[in-house]
């Protein structure tokens, strides 16, 4: 049996795996492949419908707010959000927490002018900043909620009088939160949705056409909204696999169930951190992300032996981030408590040996 603890893309769901790779081959006795339906099919048309209301389900989300799936990863999240919301005299707020956030910041500085207005850089992200203001007069002000790399979280989102924008790639669906304050949302999949290849965006419709630029067709939302997401061939497979990741999490319960357990594999796994001799946490206990955890060992020798002995255990994708060394085990929504038990019986077992 293998735990599977990649940072993303990651694991999934069984059952996900199981129904997506029957849709492969014959989508629901039509006697088609999913992969060859044509997305303005009733077929395709109904699995898009869906998906968007189950989003729209699982993050409660109010009449204001649209749900779009789009192409090009996080990472053009990066650009298309300044593009669409601020104008190159203005000004927006951004907390540097990591790599992500970073990324963010270069792009939004090619589109009007950025204010950080926190970072974690000194202290080399092991935190988030507490003390910081964010002035009133900024367009929005984007926060990276949990911090892939680094692994540490906004355990309190910060409530300001600003349009708030989220990277919430690494943390969406994973624990209950007002989605409703937010001006815009936005997550790759591939961590807690469903497969790569698609991006959700949450959006305000109010907060759009408020700047004077001239969008490209394809990056103005408003144009994604207009059609549902279909503007042109959305990447079918990859929002089927979240349409069935989120009937999943629907019938777990939902975002309010998942983090029950969610806080239960973080408490298991930190425990064993700190009841150890052998592993230390790297991030500020209050800030310690409960999706990605970050470790390494009192005695770095140590950590090549471990990464093998944790491998003879059916243990994978604990290598941590080369910025940070050491280990990271990504604990997502779909990962369950057992292979964190696992985990955490590896390293006692280890312990034991030296
Ligand atoms: C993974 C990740 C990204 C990058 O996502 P891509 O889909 O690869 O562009 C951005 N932000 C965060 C917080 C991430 O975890």
């Amino acid at each position: 049996m293998i735990h599977n603890f990649n940072a993303g893309p990651s694991i999934l769901p069984k059952v996900v795996f199981e129904e997506a790779a029957q849709a492969v081959l014959n989508y629901n006795n039509t006697g088609l492949s999913i992969l060859e339906l044509g997305h303005r099919t009733p077929t395709f048309q109904a699995v898009m419908d869906e998906a968007r209301a189950l989003l729209k389900e699982l993050m409660q989300l109010d009449d204001d707010h649209e749900v779009l799936f789009l192409h090009g990863g996080a990472s053009t999240q990066f650009m298309q959000v300044p593009m669409n919301l601020l104008d190159d005299k203005d000004t927006a707020a951004y907390a540097d927490t990591g790599v992500w956030g970073t990324k963010a910041i270069k792009e939004a500085r090619l589109f009007g002018k950025v204010e950080v207005v926190c970072s974690g850089k000194e202290s080399n992200y092991t935190g988030i900043p507490k003390d910081f203001a964010v002035p009133n007069d900024v367009k929005y002000f984007h926060i990276t909620t949990n911090n892939t790399i680094y692994g540490s979280q906004w355990q309190k989102i910060p409530v300001t009088s600003n349009v708030m924008v989220a990277d919430m790639s690494s943390d969406i669906l994973s624990r209950v939160m007002d989605f409703n304050a937010f001006g815009l949302i936005y997550a790759g999949a591939q961590k807690n949705i469903g497969a790569a290849g698609v991006n959700v965006v949450v959006v305000n419709k109010n907060i759009l056409g408020k700047i004077k630029r001239v969008i490209p067709t394809i990056m103005d939302y408003r144009n994604h909204i207009k059609e549902g997401s279909m503007l042109n061939t959305p990447p079918v497979f990859a929002v089927y696999v979240c349409m069935l990741t989120l009937r999943w999490l629907k019938e777990q319960g939902g975002v309010s169930a998942i983090e029950k357990i969610n806080n239960q594999k973080a408490a298991l796994l930190y425990g064993a951190i700190d009841e150890s001799h052998l592993f230390k946490g790297t991030v500020a206990v209050e800030d310690r992300s409960k999706m990605n955890v970050c470790f390494v060992m009192n005695d770095p020798e140590l950590e090549i032996p471990f990464l093998n002995f944790a491998k003879e255990n059916g243990i994978v994708g604990i290598k941590g981030h080369r910025l940070v060394g050491g280990f990271r085990a990504s604990l997502y929504n779909a990962l369950p408590l057992s292979s964190v038990q696992v985990l955490v019986d590896v390293m006692k077992a280890f312990g034991n040996k030296h």
